[in-house]
């Protein structure tokens, strides 16, 4: 049986490591960059060679970063009593677009897995528990994945964050379909999310 050449099963293999590209999707996708032109398929390539060390994240509240100042940690702009716990810098754009949230941000970096091996010491959680109380942080909202991964992680944190102040701690209402991220959610549903938050 014919075989596509090395350089082309490797591209393919590459891109089949993205969410929701199989075999022919892969495929199509390839064979799109194949008529790329050169000069574009450089820059692309310079792009991905570089996200990991051009973007970067805020020491603080560990969103991305614009520049060198943090759009969320603005304390001019932002309500420095509450904090809004999230687990991916990508989780706060849909929040953001909602224009309902105007408190701070504290991202995990990923949700508590025992079946993954990510375990507390993996999460962003030190660092939380040292702006909780040195903030004087008076409310949490735990904006966490709808999904057993997501439902432990927040459970976890509620226990925790009692340990360590007398904040009060809410989550989003229901009404985000259960096994469903952040990402897939409108910003009209997200909004009465936060809206509706209760006390967790
Ligand atoms: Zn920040």
């Amino acid at each position: 049986m014919a075989k596509y050449p090395e350089t082309l099963t490797t591209l393919l293999s590459y891109l089949r490591k993205l969410p929701g590209v199989g075999s022919k999707t892969a495929e199509r996708y390839g064979f799109h960059l194949l008529e790329w032109k050169e000069e574009n398929l450089h820059h692309l390539s310079t792009i991905l060679s570089e996200i990991k060390s051009k973007i970067l994240y805020c020491p603080k509240c560990h969103c991305f970063l614009d520049e060198t100042a943090c759009y969320f940690c603005d304390a001019q702009k932002r309500d420095p009593s509450t904090l809004c716990i999230v687990s991916s810098a990508k989780d706060v754009y849909p929040i953001e677009e909602t224009k309902i949230y105007k408190g701070l941000y504290h991202v995990l970096g990923g949700l508590l897995s025992p079946l993954e091996g990510r375990l507390p010491k993996d999460l962003q959680i030190e660092d939380l528990k040292e702006r909780i109380v040195s903030m004087q942080i008076q409310d949490v909202i735990l904006a966490l994945d709808s999904t057993i991964e997501g439902d432990a992680t927040s459970l976890f944190l509620k226990e925790e964050i009692g340990k360590w102040s007398a904040a009060s701690v809410y989550r989003l209402a229901m009404g985000i379909p259960l096994g469903s991220s952040l990402d897939y959610i409108d910003a009209g549903t997200l909004a009465k999310a936060f809206l509706g938050k209760q006390n967790f």
